[in-house]
């Protein structure tokens, strides 16, 4: 496999530390809002490369950490009198609920920082100890002039007089020593914790160095998170784990890019600003998105409009109607096998093995549908080809996760069964009548001919 490593800037063959293993560590939620579609598009491409990992036979421990304390959530759970507690399960089940809808796999781990404090203060003692952090009045602070490799992810350059940032986000043109370690103020309240460092809260960046150490160990395979993290974030990172260990922390750093709406940054100022939610309410299947992240590389921006989406959601719908129909295609006895069909699951794997181009697989995934859609306009397919197409579709969906799986509710089947009679009969205004009454239902029948028919998740933008 050959990844772009931001470290080094070029495209690397994956060698892994254990053969046949792969640890990676992904930046993770702070639950403070619900996911915007520029979160999702980063956490969609985290399950992409571990399901592409999979494909490829590898065993990934993926860690997700979860952010569970951080100035905003502090923030607002004071503005809105909720204990921080309260205030992060919510909005973490609200995590768990959305990238479920987009079919995001769940990740070995999700660690919550405010389960792994302990790790935190051993990494800033550790820290202390050998020069690299220093107690400031407000804080324990980490000396990044000290670290000689300070910047070598993002290219920053440490200059003179360097000044001191409390907050964790800070912007690329102030390059100041961080924040390990908050001491406590008013504006806390009732969050800190009674540490042999004082009493007080950690910053971000020390999160996910401890989170990492403690559930992937000293040195990773794979780190990701969406290109604004480069640089505070991951340069923060790499000083805390390298100076506490003395290793190298992560063999390959591997960025998403922005998500853009109608060609601009998503802002609430600017009202392009959609949750996976707003997109629901606005009748929008979820795993239309998932397709259109798919379809665009994870180091191209990806420009999202309410048009394209449509577009997606029609592709989505037409991917699990030919599907079905495939299904249910009369066989003959043929054991031809079309060769096609092996040279569209190799280019596919080349392309996935390319830096993770998804792009170029799915444009052969819709090769493969193509050919399937010959043989149902055909009315008939070979034994062996039909049973090769399918089982070629299902290992590639195991990476892209786009067709439609699960039972369909019994009462749903009962009434379409009781249309086809109806039909057959041509009773149609009580057919008509029931067909409403399964898309109410969530679902839409297609008929083949006038004896047969196919269910499929009801739609509304196609
Ligand atoms: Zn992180």
């Amino acid at each position: 496999m050959i990844i772009y490593n931001t470290l080094t800037k070029e495209k690397e063959t994956f060698s892994p530390l254990e053969k046949g293993k792969v640890k990676m560590y992904c930046c993770g939620p702070t639950v403070y809002d619900y996911v915007h579609i520029g979160n999702l598009r980063t956490f969609i491409f985290y399950d992409i490369i571990k399901r592409i990992f999979e494909h490829f036979g590898y065993e990934v421990k993926q860690v997700i950490n979860i952010t569970d304390v951080d100035d905003k959530i502090i923030k607002n759970s004071m503005e809105t009198k909720t204990g921080i507690y309260r205030y992060t399960k919510m909005f973490s089940e609200f995590f768990f609920e959305d990238i479920g809808k987009v079919k995001i796999e769940p990740a070995t781990i999700y660690p919550r920082a405010t389960d792994n404090i302990d790790k935190m203060v051993e990494i800033i003692e550790a820290l202390i100890q050998k020069g690299f952090a220093y107690k400031a009045e407000d804080g324990v602070y980490y000396s990044i002039e000290k670290f000689k490799d300070y910047g070598k992810l993002s290219g920053v350059k440490v200059g003179q007089g360097l000044s001191r940032i409390k907050s964790d986000e800070y912007d690329k043109l102030s390059i100041s020593d961080f924040a390990l370690w908050k001491f406590w103020d008013e504006k806390d309240g009732d969050v800190f914790w009674d540490a042999s460092i004082g009493k007080g809260r950690p910053g971000w960046h020390i999160e996910c160095s401890a989170m990492s150490n403690r559930f992937l160990g000293d040195t990773l395979d794979i780190h990701c998170g969406g290109v604004d993290l480069i640089f505070p974030h991951h340069e923060n990172e790499i000083a805390q784990s390298e100076a506490y260990t003395g290793k190298k922390f992560v063999n390959y750093w591997v960025h998403s890019e922005h998500l853009l709406v109608d060609g601009r940054k998503m802002s609430k100022s600017l009202h392009n600003f959609y949750t996976l939610r707003d997109l629901e309410d606005m009748g929008f299947d979820p795993l239309s998105f998932r397709l259109m992240c798919l379809d665009s590389n994870y180091r191209d921006k990806l420009d999202f409009t309410m048009d394209n989406l449509k577009r997606y959601e029609k592709t989505l719908n037409d991917i699990n109607i030919s599907f079905k129909l495939l299904e249910k295609l009369n066989e003959s006895d043929s054991v031809e096998i079309n060769e096609e069909v092996d040279t569209i699951y190799s280019k596919f794997d080349e392309a996935l093995a390319d830096d993770f181009d998804t792009h170029s697989a799915l444009a052969q995934f819709f090769k493969l549908l193509d050919l399937a859609n010959i043989k149902i306009k055909d009315g008939r397919i070979g034994k062996s080809e039909k049973k090769k197409i399918i089982d070629t579709i299902m290992k590639m969906d195991k990476v892209l996760g786009v067709i439609d799986k699960g039972d369909i509710n019994k009462d749903v089947i009962e009434l379409a069964d009781k249309r086809k009679e109806l039909r057959k009969e041509s009773k149609w205004a009580e057919a008509d009548a029931i067909r409403k009454e399964i898309l109410n239902n969530g679902y839409n029948v297609v008929d083949i001919g006038d004896s047969d028919y196919i269910i499929v998740k009801k739609r509304n933008h196609v």
